[in-house]
């Protein structure tokens, strides 16, 4: 055994449990280090506490004399936590987030020193910020970037930093951040939302959009993960032979937590606690070493934030119960990838959930409206949304043997399938008043309230009505939430818009009741959009095939999938919505796209290394003692040697057939690789990594993990699969 898995292994059988030290009351501290209502009362003037919650709740601007209240107040209540830096924290397109801590610390003029943090700093603050990807925008525009906070999500102290949520945009106002687009389409969709919910009710004034997400990670031990050089730079395993007991029997998933790891989990949910983070639930996943972690849903602007930022913490807390938690979408093959489902639905500040079914045949004509809707809007952008959730870690599981397909189509259960189909046959123009009963006492009003129990049954559908929400299951453990979530609701709104207008006409024009117009259009929109409803299996062939007659798009790879991103279509949605422009979504793309060629292009090197630096050299190593011992046999027997010898050269012979392949493959990707750095051109250069690199990989891996099972244990240098998953 190489000394360096060797020193790993025998390091986790030193492992304790780390102690942890849990408050009984998880509401005593929830929201501690959360500059929250509470607190803003109690360090805000009225005045200012009045203006900060008018730019939550309204959106109004906040007074620069007004801020610099704010930011003595919180900069009070900061120091009294400990708290000697602050920083604004952002979300580039990198998929981190980003920090640069300042502290409050400032000499004066008589050589003494305070503590200083002033509505400028507050608001506004200009990163050196050349390293982030812009793709081209401020290289074209020649213009810096600075980051503004963003009074929606509340500042927070983590260890002794205040962190300032904000957006990040160049000079010229193009976004350069996850958060900019998002927030401009909750605020679109809240307009559009609140606009169709008044038919139903005068009294709504607010749509809000929620968002629950559910994050999957596995955790490894730290000193296994740093004897990976494929897990420490790629994030997963290259290579491995598969351990002889996986997930086949079924015995992790909502198993009891082995006791490091439920460690592991309430220091990091008391840490969210402190944070405001409002988990809830933790479970076992499927595969070994495998884990889920989900809060109450919120606002989703919040929920975005909480979950980018529980990412990091999730990291850093692992650090010191030794471990590394592994995001990627498919750390090892042959076992359960990892997702981070997105529950998506919209709140009244009536206290209506819009996707909820309701008591009345009214309220569920309601839900009926914005589920239809909903519904329409994904049929009408699938490819969009299958483009929102692509990247080279999530193409392991989309279209490649994993759930959910990289076919979008929503699953609605049985139950609703039939009101649908009733709904179809409402009349053409105005409906008689028997119909019109019918339909309440036999359609609208015999959804039940609680759907819960009959859907959700579906586990391969992409994107699953779940009983009072809709879940996107598609989107990747890794990703940002706030980019499927800016496509989703963009899309929905902009249907609600066309909706809406469609209602007034037929009102006006054609001087049809309310309730008339909107079964006229709801109808329709049912026959429009009933190629996205699937409810068989989404893995099966017979689905791929079936899904290509309905017209349905099924991109397997990154750079197919992005297209879409940058469409006729797609810029006509979002310029149309003020919530991108075509500079900032060809920026995005780019930005994507380059991501993809780089990440295909680590994993590439990082594969070759390992296969000639360590693998092959060990299995020549082995295959020399082999040798020895032929030799050996032949000095001792003489020309019988042959007979107790055949199957030694017969695993010589297989050593040196795997060895040629591995090295003749990893030169062709070599030569691959340097081909495709001389195209210029992103798109392409995404293309060629995707389909001249990458297919290399799987060749490379197939002999180097046929070497494994050959070569004497004692030598194998890679820590194994089985101590990788079944390590606690
Ligand atoms: P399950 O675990 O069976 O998928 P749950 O009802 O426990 O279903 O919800 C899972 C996730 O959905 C949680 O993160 C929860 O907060 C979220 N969720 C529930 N209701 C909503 C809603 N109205 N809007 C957004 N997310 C929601
Ligand atoms: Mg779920």
């Amino acid at each position: 055994m190489s000394t360096l898995r060797f020193h790993a292994i025998k390091e986790t059988f030193n492992r304790t449990p780390f102690p942890v030290d849990e408050p009984a009351r998880r509401s005593a501290i929830f929201g501690a280090n959360v500059f929250n209502e509470t607190a803003m009362r109690q360090y805000l003037t009225k005045n200012s506490y009045k203006s900060v919650m008018g730019a939550i709740e309204n959106g109004t601007k906040i007074e620069r004399q007004v801020a610099d209240q704010i930011s003595t107040g919180m900069k009070e209540w900061a120091i009294a936590k400990g708290v000697t830096h602050y920083t604004h924290w952002f979300q580039p397109l990198t998929g981190a987030t980003a920090e640069k801590h300042d502290a409050f610390f400032e000499t004066i003029e008589d050589g003494t020193a305070i503590e200083k943090f002033g509505g400028g700093q507050l608001v506004q603050q200009e990163p050196d910020a050349s390293s982030f990807p812009n793709g081209g925008i401020r290289n074209t525009f020649e213009a810096r970037g600075y980051t503004a906070w963003d009074p929606t999500s509340p500042a927070f102290i983590y260890g002794t930093t205040l962190c300032i949520p904000t957006v990040f945009v160049a000079y010229t106002g193009e976004a350069l951040d996850y958060k900019t687009p998002l927030l401009r389409a909750l605020q679109t969709i809240d307009g559009a939302a609140t606009a169709v919910a008044k038919y139903f009710d005068k009294n709504v004034t607010k749509v809000t959009a929620t968002l629950g997400w559910e994050q999957e990670y596995f955790l490894v031990d730290s000193a296994l993960a740093a004897s990976r050089p494929d897990i420490s730079l790629a994030g997963r395993t290259l290579l491995g032979h598969s351990s002889a007991k996986g997930q086949q029997l079924d015995d992790h998933y909502f198993g009891s937590i082995p006791a490091r790891a439920l460690n592991y989990m309430r220091d990091l949910e008391t840490e969210c606690m402190l944070l405001g983070i409002p988990v809830k639930t933790r479970h076992n996943e499927v595969a070994p070493n495998q884990f889920e972690l989900a809060p109450i849903f919120e606002e989703s602007n919040l929920a975005v934030d909480h979950n980018s930022l529980l990412m990091d913490v999730m990291s850093k807390v692992a650090h010191r119960h030794n471990f590394k938690v592994l995001f990627h979408e498919k750390p090892f093959a042959g076992v359960n990838g990892s997702g981070k489902h997105n529950n998506w639905s919209l709140a009244t500040d009536t206290g209506v959930n819009l996707l909820g079914p309701g008591s009345t045949p009214m309220k569920n004509l309601q839900f009926l409206t914005f589920f239809i809707n909903t519904l329409k809007a994904v049929n009408d952008h699938e490819e969009l949304i299958r483009a929102s959730i692509a990247s080279a870690s999530n193409d392991h599981r989309l279209g490649a043997n994993e759930a959910p397909p990289a076919i979008i189509s929503v699953f609605i259960g049985s139950q609703l399938t039939a009101v649908l189909d009733e709904l179809e046959k409402v009349t053409n123009g105005k409906l008689s008043p028997q119909e019109k009963t019918d339909l309440k006492l036999n359609v609208v009003g015999k959804i039940p309230e609680i759907l819960l129990d009959n859907t959700d049954r579906n586990r391969t559908s992409p994107f699953a009505f779940t009983g009072n929400k809709f879940e996107f299951r598609a989107v990747g453990s890794t990703a940002n939430c706030a980019n499927p979530m800016t496509v989703l609701n963009a899309m929905v709104a902009k249907q609600l818009i066309d909706f809406k207008i469609k209602i007034d006409g037929l009102i006006k024009d054609e001087k049809m009741k309310k309730d008339d117009a909107i079964f006229n259009v709801l109808r329709e929109y049912i026959k429009d959009s009933k190629r996205i409803r699937f409810e068989g299996d989404g893995y099966g062939d017979a689905w791929e095939k079936e899904a290509k007659k309905r017209g349905l798009s099924n991109h397997k790879t990154t750079p197919d999938a992005l297209k879409a991103k940058v469409s006729k279509k797609t810029v006509a949605l979002f310029e149309g919505l003020d919530i991108m422009s075509k500079v900032e979504m060809e920026a995005r793309y780019e930005i994507e796209l380059e991501e993809y060629a780089k990440r295909i292009q680590i994993e590439g090197r990082v594969l070759g290394d390992i296969a000639r630096n360590h693998v092959i050299p060990t299995a020549i190593k082995y295959q020399n003692i082999l040798i020895q011992n032929v030799q050996g046999l032949k000095d001792i027997y003489g020309k019988d040697f042959k007979k107790l010898s055949g199957e030694q050269m017969r695993l010589i012979e297989q050593i040196s057939g795997h060895i040629a392949k591995i090295n003749t493959n990893i030169t062709d990707m070599i030569d691959a690789r340097k081909k495709a750095n001389k195209i210029s051109n992103t798109s392409k250069l995404a293309i060629v990594y995707c389909d001249d690199v990458r297919p290399y990989f799987e060749e490379i891996r197939y002999h180097c993990d046929k070497l494994e099972l050959l070569v004497d244990d004692e030598l194998w240098p890679l820590t194994k699969y089985r101590e990788l998953l079944f390590t606690k």
